[in-house]
């Protein structure tokens, strides 16, 4: 069975940002494949898993984590920031605010894992809305490179623009570190 035949890894995988940001949706997007512009962001904190058939003869299984911002939620969202090795942090291209989080965001991250361990990808959310685009393309790049991230990367969950490869590209920075 594939089983055999296979390396198996796990990696925890946190998603975390301002609400509103689309945390939820490309989560949605990423694991069922669908984008539902009326649908409710969970509350608290949502869990998928996701199969990744990633070299030959190597299987991933992701555990997604994503976090709500609510305060109450906060000291949950912690705990599963600790058993993750990725953290993928989401800022909507067309709410400068938004962007203007990510380094309190990623502090904050740092502060309750242990640094060298966790990995982040930068993701420019709503690139579909670039005509209403607040953050510039190379200014998000070199906050990626300042924070010694994995990289940035313009996405669209509604679109289905970069959803994938968003997700690959970190969990192959993860791979590639273990
Ligand atoms: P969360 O609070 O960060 O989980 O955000 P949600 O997933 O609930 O999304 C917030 C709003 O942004 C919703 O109205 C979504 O329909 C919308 N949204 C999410 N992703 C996209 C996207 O890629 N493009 C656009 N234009 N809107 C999006």
């Amino acid at each position: 069975s594939r089983m055999s035949l296979s390396w198996n890894f796990r990696f925890g995988i946190v998603i975390i940002g301002d609400s509103a940001v689309g945390k939820s949706s490309l989560l949605h997007r990423y694991t069922e494949g669908t984008f539902d512009e009326s649908r409710q962001s969970p509350l608290g904190i949502d869990f998928k898993v996701q199969h990744l058939d990633f070299d030959p003869g190597i299987l991933i299984k992701l555990l997604l984590w994503d976090t709500a911002g609510q305060e109450r939620f906060r000291s949950i969202s912690k705990s599963y920031m600790r058993n993750s090795v990725g953290c993928i942090l989401v800022f909507d291209i067309s709410q400068r605010q938004s962007f203007e989080h990510i380094q309190s965001w990623h502090k904050e991250v740092q502060d309750y894992v242990k640094p060298a361990t966790m990995i982040f990808l930068l993701v420019g959310h709503k690139s579909d809305l670039v005509i209403r685009r607040q953050v510039r393309k190379t200014e998000a790049e070199a906050l990626a490179k300042e924070l010694d991230m994995a990289g940035y990367i313009e996405v669209s969950s509604k679109d289905n623009v970069n959803v994938t490869e968003a997700f690959e590209t970190l969990t192959r920075e993860i791979y590639q570190r273990f």
